[in-house]
């Protein structure tokens, strides 16, 4: 099983954030930091002690948890939950929150063996766009720190398409981000999500992104270099050095059991999926209550495949044709035949194996792609 931990304040929000984090309040932290303990303890329970391969700690900013939180909540993950020897453990921070080393020294000390850095860009200017609360400067402390407190499994986040942003300013930040040997590289497209302050300005007319061919162009040649680096794309948006996959996203990608724990976390396990209350305090009633967990939602056998499909095309090992045929009953080139065959003349997907792959440019497209396809 994959263990997902939520922590959902940050700083301040980011102009493109939809993700459930709120600015940082310390009498809501002290109500987080009493009751995910107890969450913890009531999941262990329930589902017996059971084995854990992977915890993710995401957010928010699990870097805001002060020293008294984490002293509460991590090792209670260690006594409710059986941990693999081998456990993947990771661990978000932003870099304004990623410099003090005794502090990350400290996770390594209870079992945290991976950290995630939100470095985002290198351009002080597109940080301030998308109103991170870092500059590049503290980016390259925080790595620095990280690295000085021992971490050997680190990752960092990137975001590229932003305005300003030109091919070969994307390439000189992926340049600076190899510089430091990274083991992984996570590089997102800039999504405008609905209800933001950029959404907001995207619909005012007031946001100029790079034009899409630009952007075609930054997305495929970003991934050229990083391989010529020696980072292998084995999904849409993540690059790892040879054996620093993540476990955990992985896990998602190939449908296996999660249980996310903490407000607005989401957790499916054998098939139904169940999602915490977002608010803090609505989440703290409901754990303190013994109601967690109830109510889950049985996925459908089309909720299932549809899953599959679009979780496996964005993986570089792709749809394996005979998952599809277990789950449907159906050939999935038979259904998409016509279509299928104009990809692959085009390049943008490939069929080898028993699997069916998207290529590099065929990932710049894959939404496309995926609201054609049969399935
Ligand atoms: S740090 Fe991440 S989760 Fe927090 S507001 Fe910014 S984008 Fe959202």
């Amino acid at each position: 099983m994959l263990l997902y931990i939520h922590v959902p304040f940050c700083r301040s929000k980011c102009r493109y954030c939809a993700f459930v984090s709120r600015p940082l309040d310390m009498a809501e932290m002290e109500v987080y930091a009493t009751v995910l303990p107890l969450e913890i303890r009531h999941f262990g329970k329930k589902l017996n002690r059971p084995k854990v391969e992977t915890v993710y700690f995401g957010g928010g900013t699990p870097s805001l948890l002060p020293a008294w939180a984490l002293g509460r909540i991590l090792p209670a993950i260690t006594r409710h939950f059986d941990l693999h020897p081998a456990v993947e453990w990771t661990f978000e921070a932003n870099p304004d929150s990623a410099l003090d080393v005794e502090y990350l020294r400290s996770l390594i000390g209870y079992g945290v063996n991976r950290l995630s850095l939100g470095v985002q860009s290198f351009s002080d200017a597109s940080l301030a766009f998308l109103g991170r609360p870092h500059n590049a400067k503290t980016a390259m402390a925080a790595f620095n720190a990280v690295r000085s407190a021992g971490f050997a499994n680190v990752s960092l986040d990137f975001i590229w398409g932003l305005p300003g942003q030109r091919e070969a300013t994307w390439l000189e930040d992926l340049k600076m981000a190899v510089r430091l040997r990274p083991e992984h590289l996570s590089c997102y497209g800039l999504t405008i999500e609905p209800d933001t302050p950029l959404a907001a300005q995207a619909e005012s007319g007031e946001l100029l992104l790079p034009p899409e061919g630009e952007q075609g162009r930054m997305y495929v040649h970003g991934a050229e270099y990083l391989e010529e680096q020696g980072y292998l794309q084995y999904e849409i948006s993540s690059f790892a050095r040879m054996g620093f996959q993540s476990r955990h996203n992985c896990g998602y990608w190939e449908g296996r059991d999660y249980l996310g724990l903490g407000p607005g976390a989401v957790s499916t396990l054998s098939g139904v999926r169940h999602e915490n209350p977002r608010d803090v305090r609505d989440w703290a009633a409901l754990v303190k209550a013994g109601r967690c967990g109830l109510g889950g939602v049985a996925l459908s056998r089309e909720e299932r495949v549809r899953e599959y499909v679009m979780l496996s095309l964005r993986t570089a090992k792709g749809l394996r044709l005979s998952i599809y045929r277990r789950l449907t009953g159906l050939n999935f080139i038979k259904e998409n035949e016509e279509l299928i065959t104009a990809l692959r003349q085009n390049e943008l997907v490939r069929l080898s194996a028993g699997h069916l792959r998207l290529t590099k440019n065929g990932f710049l497209v894959s939404n496309l792609i995926l609201e054609r396809l049969r399935y």
